[in-house]
């Protein structure tokens, strides 16, 4: 059975719940809030099948992309409501329209993120939710899905695409229709704190929440913003500087732990097709199209069965060829993990105590001290000094 170390450092992606015979594996939130395997060891039978699909103890290696894009959707509209170009958008809506299936993350009526099947109700799936997605039995139903002949996209963090990968190979399922797509990822902030911030947005505004976005384009997709619309009509609109939760995910206090030793970047999820931001496109495409700040994607393309469906989109989306080292120096999540908080500890202490909200907690947390600044003006002017 999976000992205690794998499940310290597991990211949540239900493998070895999916895989278990017995059922004697259930996901619970843990005392920081993200899901974690709970064995009930009465049940255990010793099989060994939750350790073999372990992402913590199998060696991965990297799908390195074939062709590098970047991207972004014809469709005004898909682009507009999408994180950055809009390309999950094209592609979903391209399966939908061929009848085939489609999975993703939306959020549910308690604004709590689950992986689920899309049903007509494509645009909720559009967008990132910076928080851990709840899976539920989503493997066992893709696996029946492929059995049945189904064609199906599943798009995930690339921990979840590698542990589809390795549930699908552990049950010798042919993945001949399954298209999966990872994008590039910062990490996963915690469900409880996501739930226990919109609570007292909810307090503080006299309001239930009806829709959260947490990359508005009002600002222009540089300086995205969480917007959030209230029942009352009134809205909470902040761009990422300034939001406290945002704060907290871009700065690394609120992730996962495994995010910080993450096993999937790094092209090793095998996923046909990676998205991401184009950060820094300015730099390198001089032409006004990908410089309007709608947003661009990253389109790394992994397999050839990633190749092959681009190529039928290719009157659906704009896209040039672009130099992946150029990208990955504007997003070093590509290839590494993100550096773990020093504060995280303290942080993830402080919000049992009821009396201090999580917002201020990661105002506090995510501010830069005046030692800090010193450091960092300090470390920079050394930088200057050595490059003449
Ligand atoms: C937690 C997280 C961290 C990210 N970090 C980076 C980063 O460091 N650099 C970078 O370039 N891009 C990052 N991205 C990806 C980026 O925000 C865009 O999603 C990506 O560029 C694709 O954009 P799009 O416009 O094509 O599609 P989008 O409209 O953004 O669609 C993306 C799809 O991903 C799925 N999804 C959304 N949230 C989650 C979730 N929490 N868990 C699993 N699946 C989800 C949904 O089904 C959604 O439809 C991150 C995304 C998430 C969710």
């Amino acid at each position: 059975m999976i000992n205690k170390i794998q499940i310290k450092e597991c990211c949540g992606c239900t493998a070895c719940k999916s895989i278990c015979p017995q059922n004697a594996i259930q996901m619970k939130q843990n005392k920081e809030g993200f899901f974690y395997p709970v064995i009930n060891e009465n049940n255990c039978i010793e099989c060994g099948f939750c350790t073999k699909v372990c992402q913590k103890t199998i060696k991965t290696s990297s799908n390195y992309p074939i062709e590098t894009y970047a991207a972004f959707s014809k469709n005004e509209k898909i682009r507009s409501i999408s994180s950055s170009g809009g390309i999950f958008g094209s592609i979903a809506d391209y399966y939908l329209k061929n009848g085939y299936l489609v999975y993703g993350a939306r959020f549910n009526e308690s604004f709590e993120v689950i992986h689920a099947k899309v049903n007509k109700d494509v645009e909720s799936f559009y967008g990132s939710k910076y928080v851990q997605s709840n899976l539920e039995n989503v493997y066992i139903s893709i696996k029946n899905e492929l059995k049945d002949g189904k064609k199906i996209l599943f798009i995930g963090t690339p921990c979840q695409v590698l542990g589809l990968n390795n549930f699908l190979k552990q049950k010798n399922c042919n993945k001949e229709n399954l298209l999966l797509l990872d994008f590039i990822c910062h990490g996963v902030p915690s469900p409880l704190i996501l739930k226990n911030y919109l609570l007292e947005l909810e307090k503080k505004y006299n309001s239930k929440i009806r829709k959260v976005s947490f990359r508005n384009k009002t600002y222009g997709w540089n300086l995205f913003s969480l917007k959030i619309e209230f029942y009352n009509n009134n809205t909470y609109i902040k761009n990422l500087k300034e939001d406290a939760y945002l704060q907290g995910f871009l700065k690394n206090l609120t992730l996962g732990e495994s995010c910080y030793k993450c096993k999937a970047n790094n092209f090793r999820s095998n996923s046909d097709i990676t998205l991401g931001d184009y950060w820094g496109v300015e730099k390198f495409l001089k032409d006004y199209n990908y410089n309007d700040d709608k947003g661009v994607s990253l389109l790394l393309i992994n397999t050839l069965k990633g190749k092959k469906l681009i190529n039928i989109l290719s009157n659906k989306i704009v896209k040039k060829d672009i130099n992946l080292q150029d990208a990955i120096k504007y997003n070093p999540c590509i290839i590494k993990s993100v550096k773990r908080n020093k504060k995280r500890n303290k942080f993830f202490n402080d919000i049992n105590n009821k009396k201090i909200s999580v917002t201020s907690l990661m105002k506090f947390y995510t501010q830069i001290t005046f030692k800090e600044k010193i450091t960092k003006h300090m470390k920079q002017t050394i930088k200057n000094m050595l490059e003449g």
